[in-house]
């Protein structure tokens, strides 16, 4: 079974850390490596650009992470580049051969508001977009930012722009002012590529059951996240864990809205069972022991197929 992921945090740690290596085998530093996505048959990976809260945040920080997409990520064999639904098909549908990469920006801090990087980025795969991380920026606030303001008048024009272009509205790390003036702005669908339900984990980096009713009203797509700690907050976390987030999604009406967006090589510590993309076919057991195939599937790869198909110009 093919698995889709709509988010990894590896083009962050290869930009800070020269000496890791995409080709090397898995296990030396990296979660996301070309041997693990082939190990856990990950059709098709979502990364993000990160700069660190701390690093000067320039749209030079922003081109030099896309520059590794290319020259690391997109160099290694059968890798594809993702801009459009032929590439979601060729990396995802039933014919699929090749491994898809699909660039995305976690946060539009270091764009500073030009647009030229933004359409620059477009150019060099840019599908995806979240206004901010856990912080405020110019663009609107994070979920961590006591203030808790929504969008800027810069902001609201990014939206604008990222929809025009064919970039996904990314709403994970969103405050929830945020989260409400996107979904009520937003002409095309958007989706949350990694946050789990917060009813479930009272996370502030989690959705609450309107958020999740938002998503799924709005056509949306949930990537579920095996961060552990947004997974479970008072024990050591485990696959079960996951299971209860996404069947509490099933019962908001949100069953053909679900995906996986792991944040592999953006924790340090794991959900038990869960330590990398080969660890996919563990989770694919568990929910198939539950769960009828063809929904399994759908939680899988076919939703974030779909969505992706229909939204990527
Ligand atoms: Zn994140």
């Amino acid at each position: 079974m093919r698995i889709a992921d709509l988010h990894c945090d590896a083009l962050s740690k290869l930009d800070r850390d020269a000496k890791l290596e995409w080709s090397a085998p898995s296990g030396k530093g990296l979660d996301v490596t070309a041997e693990s996505l082939a190990n856990g048959n990950i059709g098709l990976q979502a990364f993000a650009i990160w700069v660190p809260t701390g690093t000067p945040k320039t749209p030079e920080s922003v081109l030099r992470q896309a520059a590794l997409f290319h020259d690391k990520i997109l160099s290694a064999q059968g890798m594809r580049l993702v801009k459009n639904g032929a590439d979601v098909e060729a990396v995802l549908g039933p014919d699929a051969s090749e491994r898809g990469a699909l660039l995305a920006l976690e946060g539009a801090d270091a764009l500073r508001g030009e647009r030229w990087a933004l359409r620059l980025l477009h150019r060099l795969g840019l599908r995806m977009l979240g206004l901010t991380w856990n912080e405020a920026n110019w663009a609107c606030d994070g979920i961590m930012e006591p203030r808790g303001a929504g969008l800027t008048k810069e902001g609201r024009s990014l939206v604008a722009e990222c929809e025009a272009l064919g970039i996904l509205i990314d709403v994970s790390h969103l405050s929830e002012k945020g989260f409400w003036e996107t979904a009520e702005l937003a002409r095309r669908p958007f989706l949350a590529s990694h946050s789990n339900a917060r009813a479930l984990c009272p996370h502030p980096r989690n959705l609450t059951d309107d958020q999740i009713r938002a998503l799924v009203a709005a056509n949306g797509l949930i990537g579920i996240t095996f961060v552990p700690f947004f997974l479970q907050s008072r024990r050591q976390a485990g696959i079960d864990d996951v299971l209860r987030h996404v069947e509490h999604i099933c019962t908001l009406g949100g069953a053909n809205h679900i995906a996986f967006g792991s944040d592999f090589d953006g924790i340090d510590t794991y959900t038990l069972g869960l330590a990398g993309p080969a660890d996919y076919s563990a989770l694919a057991d568990a929910l198939l022991a539950r769960h009828a195939e063809p929904l399994v599937r759908g939680w899988l790869s076919g939703h974030a197929r779909r969505f992706l198909t229909d939204n990527l110009k």
